[in-house]
């Protein structure tokens, strides 16, 4: 039972706050208490102790100038101005009482058992003892040159009985400062942990529905807790992104697989009606093209996806990017000049930045790729490298059909093909890998097209340091 209250105060954060608040807030009232309390007293003990002592020297001094009869004339001016009656005792050098002066109430002191100062000149301070909890008599004592021994005292009552009282009163209170602090920790703690409550509710609320579109109500002015709930919304929100971009992707592929795999099983079909060696070679040769071009589709998502992840492996090395662009065109050169194309380069070599050569050279390829294809016959092509700043500038440019505003937003996305390219060939993959390996390099792509009146896309990279 024990346990299982203290698991759950482990796990009340806000009760703990609040109590250790209430802890903290009562602890420095009690301190204060208590020390207000301790000066109070000891200022009461020296204020009394002064009374006595003063009382002492002037009665000593009445004493010396004129005897017994001088002493009760002092005493008789004294006790009208006191503050309350005052033990008063003169003992002869021969231990004869000489004077004694002590109220009714306190026959329950005895004088005798008081300690006195030996030799003459000294003084002494003594209590004498009422029983177990009563008050003291407090005594200070002074030995005459003569042997006479003077004693003034007061009894501690007056003093235990306000002292008493201002107890009550710090009681009282103590007791408000509990209610003040308990509650003072409650409503403080309640409302510096709003946010987080209001955060729980909302993961609570996603957790129990799967959607992720709901979002933790945020103040105007955030605090160090309301901050949270800003970065929460913002990975909401880019966790809602990277989902429907997911199931947006899973639609395309599951729809683009579809068609290779219809024409695989038409393919299929139309040969197991033939018994022509010929039309069944053919058709091998075609479902093979098939099952290429899926197993292509299936790793380049394969590669954007690592390269989108972060789990791509590149091995970066130092490269003259001038490099990179010169494989690219002898790969695409011949097939440039079959479509009478014009390919120009203009390099500002050298251009060197930390990328992984076959990636980079691929990023290229696929920008080439697109500019022979979409380029009618005897048109030219750009392709140019620069530093500028701290970075290095890769462009390709040509003078083909370009691509409308409604299609330019999305070149990026996975699977996405213009309407006028369906007639080329490809899969509406290779400029979505270009934008994944470029960014997983820390680099940018753009693009800026018209139709009609070319299209320009733009690789821009870090140079690496020297
Ligand atoms: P695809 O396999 O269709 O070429 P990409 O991802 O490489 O796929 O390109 C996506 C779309 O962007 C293309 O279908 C085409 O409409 C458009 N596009 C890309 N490059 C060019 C270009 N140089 N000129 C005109 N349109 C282009």
């Amino acid at each position: 039972m024990f346990s299982r209250w203290r698991e759950r105060l482990r796990h009340t954060l806000g009760l703990r706050i609040a109590l250790w608040y209430a802890a903290v807030f009562i602890g420095s009232a009690l301190a204060l208490i208590g020390i207000t309390y301790l000066l109070l007293a000891a200022s009461l003990r020296q204020y009394d102790r002064e009374i006595i002592q003063t009382t002492l020297i002037q009665y000593v001094g009445a004493y010396s100038r004129g005897g017994v009869d001088a002493l009760y004339a002092e005493m008789q001016r004294t006790q009208a101005a006191a503050q309350g009656p005052l033990f008063v005792r003169a003992v002869g050098a021969g231990q004869n009482v000489i004077l004694i002066s002590m109220p009714e109430a306190w026959s329950r002191f005895d004088p005798s058992q008081l300690a006195t100062p030996p030799l003459s000149g000294q003084q002494r301070w003594a209590t004498l003892q009422s029983g177990e909890e009563g008050p003291e008599l407090e005594v200070a004592s002074v030995r005459l040159r003569d042997g006479t021994l003077f004693q003034v005292g007061q009894s501690t009552e007056r003093r235990r009985e306000l002292l008493a009282r201002f107890r009550r009163v710090l009681l009282l209170n103590f007791a408000t400062i509990v209610l003040i602090g308990l509650a003072g920790g409650a409503v403080l703690t309640w409302s510096a942990l709003g946010p987080v409550r209001t955060l729980s509710q909302t993961v609570r609320q996603i957790m129990r529905t799967g959607r992720t579109d709901a979002r933790v109500p945020t103040q105007v002015d955030p605090d160090a807790l309301g901050e949270l709930g800003v970065l929460v919304n913002a990975m909401l929100d880019r966790i809602d992104a990277v989902l429907t971009g997911m199931r947006g992707a899973l639609d395309n592929v599951a729809h683009d697989l579809r068609t290779p795999l219809t024409r695989l099983r038409a393919v299929a079909e139309e040969a197991l009606g033939s018994n022509d060696p010929h039309v069944l070679r053919e058709a091998l040769a075609d479902a093979l093209e098939e099952a290429d071009r899926v197993s292509a589709m299936l790793s380049t998502l394969m590669d954007i996806s690592e390269a989108e992840t972060g789990t791509m492996a590149l091995s970066l090395e130092r490269t003259d990017l001038a490099e990179v662009v010169k494989d690219a065109i002898d790969l695409y050169e011949d097939m440039a000049d079959a479509r009478g194309l014009t390919l120009s380069v203009t390099l500002a070599a050298p251009l060197f930045a930390d990328v992984d050569r076959n990636r980079m050279r691929q990023v290229l390829a696929n920008l080439l790729d697109n500019a022979v294809k979409y380029t009618p016959v005897g048109n030219r092509i750009e392709i140019a490298g620069r530093p500028e700043g701290a970075d290095v500038v890769l462009t390709v440019t040509d003078s083909g059909a370009g691509i409308g505003p409604e299609d330019l937003p999305h070149i990026w996305d996975r699977l996405y093909r213009g309407d006028r390219s369906r007639s080329e060939r490809g899969l509406g993959l290779g400029l979505s890998l270009v934008k994944a390996v470029v960014e997983a390099h820390g680099g940018s792509v753009s693009a800026t097209s018209a139709p009609g009146a070319g299209s320009r896309f733009e690789v821009r990279l870090h140079m690496s340091a020297l």
